[in-house]
């Protein structure tokens, strides 16, 4: 097994310092690199500069000095850079699947979904570099006057990413904004900063000029100031945001000083509905796909299952057999199936939430507590949960299935709808009038009729309620985030 001597095939990939115009640098301060560890060891295996405001307010620069060429560099020419970080990418697909597997503790056949999803995103959105349009107008009450509109890149852009998908989540942010002509600066996860440095290198390689990438590392401590320095620069006219609904609002808070264009990925507290005419073993391999994998950290994990009454026993039933068969462990150890959870915070939170899920009256199944020496929480079942819980009422991040029973269609929508959240729910019915009903009628950005794929890169990706604002990905809808539309008046 790779452990703490773990290094890229490629060495060179592996760099621990900030990224400015195309140099590596280390944080003005001089302060303390901080620690990257394994999750399913706890084990120290890098340690990356500790950057702050100083050293961000240096990355705007870059990237502001950088946007005026940027932004005129053809979209064409444009396109082929990104088609040829994709490239590069999936040259490099063994490396950064481990380098994901080292910083966010999944399993291995996770990583190289991850590295193999991130390109369809830098695939699809290199083509929509060149179908940026505007349109044309003739006034309606005066036939001497044309409207033309244009749009164009924003400016420099600030993208904060999270942890649990560091190469999906940054590229797809990151290819968006170049294509629409913007320059960059980029703060990845305190836990996940070498995928990002890899990313970044990889665009210097690709002939992306000095400048336009920029990366700003940064420890939990230091993140709040870098944040809030991104949020209130003016030079910065936008920021994307992937993480959770409480740091989204800080964020749009402090972005308000500037009045920033924002993009807030947040979190969900989506329901998985099975109603008794379902097909139950689909409903149940997919559950275990949805809400498991990388140990229950996907912001479109289901968070409060619901099983109607008359099969809520049988289904159960079905989960139980279906997790004994999971092997979660290191994710590089063969026939590991799911990893670690990627933080200790996030750990013992779940061994917290499972606690007082138990103390309120709920049946623990199967699992409930961590083993090993990192961060890695057994697969727990609960049944018969009430509904006063924490892994019902909160976003739960972690590798918890839940339970709850429901009589009725319109009792199970309005329960799906009682939250502040709305990313993504899920239907599995045979009743087609049934399922449509069920998408008309739930609050959230994704209604996944009888899927667990919610997701994929030709699609608008995004959430509404408190699960934020904008779309990711999709036709269009993910690199005009990074685009303002621009009207030109002429009278003939
Ligand atoms: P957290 O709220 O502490 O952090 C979430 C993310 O925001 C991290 O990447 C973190 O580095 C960043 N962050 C924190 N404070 C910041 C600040 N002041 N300025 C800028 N960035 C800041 O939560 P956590 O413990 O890391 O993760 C747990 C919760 O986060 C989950 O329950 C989930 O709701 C949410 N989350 C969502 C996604 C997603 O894909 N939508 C991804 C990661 C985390």
């Amino acid at each position: 097994m790779v452990h703490a001597n773990f290094k890229l095939n490629d060495p060179s990939l592996l760099i621990s310092t900030g990224w400015i115009n195309d140099k590596q640098v280390k944080a003005v301060s001089g302060r303390k690199p901080f620690e990257v560890q394994d999750p399913a060891t706890g084990e120290v295996w890098a340690t990356v500069e500790n950057m702050d405001e100083l050293d961000t307010d240096a990355a705007i620069a870059a990237a502001t000095e950088a946007f005026p060429s940027w932004s005129q560099v053809s979209a064409r020419q444009r396109a082929r850079m990104i088609l040829e970080i994709d490239r590069l990418v999936r040259e490099n697909r063994d490396d950064f699947a481990k380098l994901i597997v080292m910083e966010t503790g999944k399993a291995l056949v996770e990583a190289l979904g991850e590295v193999d999803y991130a390109t369809t995103y830098s695939w699809l959105i290199a083509g929509e570099a060149e179908r940026i349009h505007g349109d044309t107008l003739k006034a309606n009450d005066n036939p001497n006057v044309r409207f033309f509109t244009q749009r164009v890149p924003v400016g420099p852009v600030g993208l904060l990413c999270p942890w649990n998908f560091p190469l999906v989540i940054a590229l797809r942010k990151l290819v968006s904004a170049l294509a629409a002509g913007c320059t960059v600066v980029i703060k990845p996860s305190p836990e996940t900063p070498c995928t990002t440095l890899a990313l970044a290198i990889l665009c210097q390689r690709a002939g992306v000029p000095p400048g336009v990438v920029n990366v700003v590392t940064a420890s939990n401590h230091t993140t709040p100031a870098v944040g809030k320095k991104m949020c209130e620069d003016k030079r910065l006219k936008k920021i994307s945001f992937t993480g959770s609904t409480a740091v989204g609002k800080l964020l749009m808070s402090q972005a308000a000083s500037t009045l920033k264009k924002l993009t807030l990925e947040l979190g969900g507290n989506g329901a998985w509905i099975v109603f008794d005419d379902a097909d139950l073993d689909k409903a149940a391999d997919a559950l275990i796909a949805n809400k498991l994998r990388h140990a229950g950290q996907v912001c479109v994990c289901a968070n409060r299952v619901f099983i109607q009454a008359g099969i809520y026993d049988a289904f159960a039933k079905k989960m139980e057999e279906r997790m004994a068969k999971l092997k979660f462990g290191h994710g590089l150890d063969e026939g590991v199936t799911n990893g670690a959870v990627t933080t200790e915070r996030g750990a013992a939170r779940a061994i917290t939430i499972i606690d007082d899920a138990v103390k309120q009256g709920a049946t623990l199944v199967t699992g409930g507590k961590r083993f090993g020496t990192g961060f890695l929480v057994e697969p727990t079942l609960l049944v018969n949960t009430p509904r006063t819980a924490t892994v019902y009422t909160e976003e739960m991040f972690a590798p918890i299935v839940s339970l709850y029973k429901f009589d009725n269609e319109a009792e199970v929508i309005g329960l799906a709808n009682d939250t502040d959240m709305g990313l993504t729910n899920y239907v599995w019915t045979e009743n087609i009038s049934r399922a449509w009903r069920c998408y008309e009628k739930l609050e959230s950005g994704t209604v996944a009729l009888n899927t667990a794929n919610a997701s994929t890169a030709e699609a608008p990706f995004g959430g509404i309620k408190q699960s934020g604002m904008g779309k990711e990905g999709g036709l269009g809808y993910g690199v005009e985030e990074f685009t303002v539309v621009k009207l030109a008046a002429l009278t003939l």
